[in-house]
């Protein structure tokens, strides 16, 4: 098609105008045309539309999860209305305990995420509840939604697939220790939450948890908002 119109217009230029600027114009014209389309050749592999070039963080990233045993599957780029997008991010398939609602999730919060459930959840799980949680359940990660889901301000951290959001741990025994009702129940289920939070706050630029606000009383939201470069994260 592009190939047939610039041929054609220049055969049509040459013609009406015949001037010498014309011709000359035409030739450089037509040699462009015929070195882009004309020739029918393939352009060099370029990343498609919609899709940019991965950087070489989130390579190293995804080279990171590869050691540590981490399936997962890349997603392609999207922007949605209000700014929401996911960038580079990936879908967790296997990284040991199986979660739910997971959905696309940024390499830095997918990285961070399986460290904490493999080093903090399992080990926290073993001292204070005597057992081994076998299912994580999340509220999901992305949501193209502002902060608080209010109607105006900033966009959330999962408006870029940049959060997550975990209700509860299900144990091989049966027991499912919520964020809900572990936050205030036995002193066991107390304990364990406060350290899987607490260890959260070293790993996430943000944590969020029931002592912030009632909006977090069912869930710890972890995001990488804030850099980590100086050590602090908003740990609430
Ligand atoms: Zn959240």
């Amino acid at each position: 098609m592009w190939s047939f119109f610039g041929c054609t217009f220049c055969a049509m230029l040459y013609v009406t105008v015949m001037g010498l600027k014309a011709i000359k114009r035409c030739i450089l014209l037509g040699s462009i045309l015929l070195l882009s389309s004309c020739g029918g050749r393939e352009k060099p592999d370029v990343p498609r539309s919609g899709q940019a070039a991965s950087s070489e963080t989130v390579r190293q990233c995804m080279a990171a999860l590869k050691t540590k045993s981490v399936r997962f599957s890349g997603l392609p780029n999207k922007s949605f209305d209000n700014g929401c997008r996911t960038i580079d991010t990936i879908k967790l398939m296997d990284f040991g305990t199986p979660a739910t609602n997971l959905g696309a999730m940024t390499c830095p919060l997918a990285n961070n995420f399986t460290d904490w459930a493999r080093y903090a959840v399992g080990p926290a799980a073993k001292m204070y509840l005597k057992g081994e949680v076998v299912r994580i359940e999340t509220m999901g990660t992305f949501n193209c939604r502002n902060v608080n889901g209010g109607r105006s301000g900033k966009l959330s951290e999962h408006a870029f697939a940049n959060a997550i959001d975990i209700s509860a741990f299900i144990l091989r025994d049966g027991r499912r220790v919520s964020i809900l009702d572990g936050w205030r129940g036995s002193a066991e289920e107390q304990a364990f939450l406060r350290r899987l939070h607490q260890s959260a706050c070293k790993r996430f630029g943000t944590v969020l948890g029931p002592d912030y606000n009632s909006a977090h009383a069912n869930h710890f939201h972890f995001d990488m908002a804030q850099s980590m470069t100086n050590g602090t994260s908003f740990c609430r």
